[in-house]
């Protein structure tokens, strides 16, 4: 099938890439001209496991086209992704103004019947504004004629896991009413609907809602569980423990039940924040979400405050090593992520950051430049040298087994702050290092 994908981020790209594996002939639009001269050039601008390679092999052999040319890529597509960014207005309600933008040049290209699936995550009744958008433009044009049908048809990846979770999906939601919209988007996505059946076709609206439900539901395990770490620290007991004697329910599980430094990226925060801006446009109040909100927002200044009383407020002219800058492992993606929140709190007490990440170096660089107060050091080793004390901020595997003694030779005091339980507090113990954790007996 012939698709087009506007927005080439990490969702179009890792979307489109692997539509292009399964065969489909796929043409990437973005209005970012230097994004697309930079991957016709074999630069992936984000890290993906396994991304490069799928892009590389599949561009090479004409499968996966960039361009920045919307009218060529509207006339290519038998469908047309809008996989553009949603971020938050300034109330917190998602802006629509880059997947209604999408809409009007699709209106404006489009010169036969047209698939319009809306990929990006939006608020339930978004489809009808794609609708309402394009008619109009099409109306102007005098081409009534042009008939389209707008899907929504959100993405579940995880950043981190995109491809694997893109090739291999759980779910892929479907929603139309529309039978004949239903056989295409059927067809779309034969090949990654073998092994079982995983497409489950519902109305727009309960598609659109699916996602952000989706959401939500992720970020109040979080919060849930930053608040019973919490509380098992006033208490006394040990989260970790707690955590293992909930999981073991099968009406529970073990998924998303760890606690740590607050949740971040692109989609947690802006979604539960826009769920609830939906809510309270309808005067419904979501008493659970805003919840789910203020206890993130609180959880993201936690490792700040222990960092704060152990060193009896004095932060001014020490030096602080961080691994870890990313918002989760296995992804380069610094928006929201905590370690942000830490960084700056740190920098308004007069403190430096000697950091290390194993892949978001390149992003931290470009967020934050060049400053006196952060060191972006090559290794987790070189971070340590010299520094006051150790805080982890992402959970990557080349964190979870260092040398405790080297880390000890290197740190002016022996401590380390630990946003995501990595180590045994015993252990810390037995090697002469404070280790101050999250719901623990620290
Ligand atoms: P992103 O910011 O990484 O990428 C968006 C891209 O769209 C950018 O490259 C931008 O230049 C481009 N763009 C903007 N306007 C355009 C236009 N008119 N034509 C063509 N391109 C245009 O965003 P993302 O993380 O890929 O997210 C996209 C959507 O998918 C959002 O709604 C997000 O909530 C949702 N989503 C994201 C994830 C995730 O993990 N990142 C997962 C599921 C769903």
């Amino acid at each position: 099938m012939k698709v087009t994908v506007f927005g080439i981020g990490y969702v179009g790209l890792v979307q489109g890439a692997v539509l292009a594996e399964v065969g489909h002939d796929v043409v990437c639009i973005d209005i970012d001209a230097m994004k697309v001269e930079r991957l016709k050039q074999g630069y992936i601008p984000i890290y993906e496991p396994g991304l490069e390679a799928l892009i590389k092999e599949n561009y090479a052999a004409g499968r996966l086209k960039f361009t920045t040319d919307a009218a060529a890529g509207v006339k290519h597509g038998d469908v047309q992704f809008i996989a553009v960014g949603t971020p938050p207005d300034e109330d917190g309600s998602a802006d629509l103004k880059y997947v209604l933008a999408v809409a009007e040049t699709i209106a404006q290209h489009m010169e036969r019947s047209q698939i319009i699936i809306d990929k990006s995550t939006v608020p339930v009744g978004t489809a009808d504004k794609v609708s309402a958008r394009i008619s109009q433009i099409l109306d102007l044009r005098r081409r009534k004629d042009l008939n389209f049908d707008v899907v929504s048809n959100p993405e579940f990846l995880k950043e981190g896991s995109a491809v694997a979770d893109c090739m291999r999906p759980d779910r892929i939601v479907i929603g139309t009413s529309n039978t004949a919209t239903e056989e295409i988007m059927r067809e779309l996505y034969a090949p990654f609907n073998r092994n079982h059946e995983k497409i489950i076709v519902m109305d727009v609206r309960s598609a659109e809602l699916t996602k952000y439900a989706a959401n939500c539901m992720l970020a109040t395990k979080i919060s849930f569980m930053n608040e019973m770490a919490n509380l098992a620290e006033i208490l006394g007991a040990d989260i970790e423990m707690v955590r293992q004697g909930i999981g073991s329910d099968p009406r529970i599980g073990y998924q998303f039940l760890y606690a740590g430094a607050g949740y971040g990226g692109s989609c947690f925060p802006k979604d539960v924040q826009a769920l609830i801006r939906t809510a309270d446009s309808i005067n419904f109040d979501a008493k659970v979400l805003k919840a789910v909100e203020i206890r993130n927002n609180e959880q993201k200044s936690v490792l700040f405050k222990k960092i704060s009383k152990y060193f009896n407020d004095e932060l001014s002219g020490k030096t602080f090593a961080l691994w870890g800058l990313s918002f989760k492992p296995n992804t380069d993606d610094m928006r929201e992520a905590p370690s942000r929140i830490l960084m700056e709190a740190l920098w308004r007490a007069g403190a430096k950051v000697q950091a290390f990440d194993p892949e978001a170096m390149e992003e931290a660089q470009r967020i934050y430049g060049s400053r006196d107060d952060l060191n972006l050091c090559g290794t987790k080793e070189a971070a340590l040298k010299g520094a006051d004390a150790l805080i982890i901020v992402t959970e990557w595997q080349a964190f979870k087994a260092p040398n405790i003694d080297f880390i000890k030779q290197n740190l002016k005091k022996s401590v380390i702050f630990d946003g995501r339980n990595l180590y045994e507090p015993k252990r810390m113990q037995k090697k002469g290092i404070d280790y101050l954790s999250i719901g623990r007996k620290n």
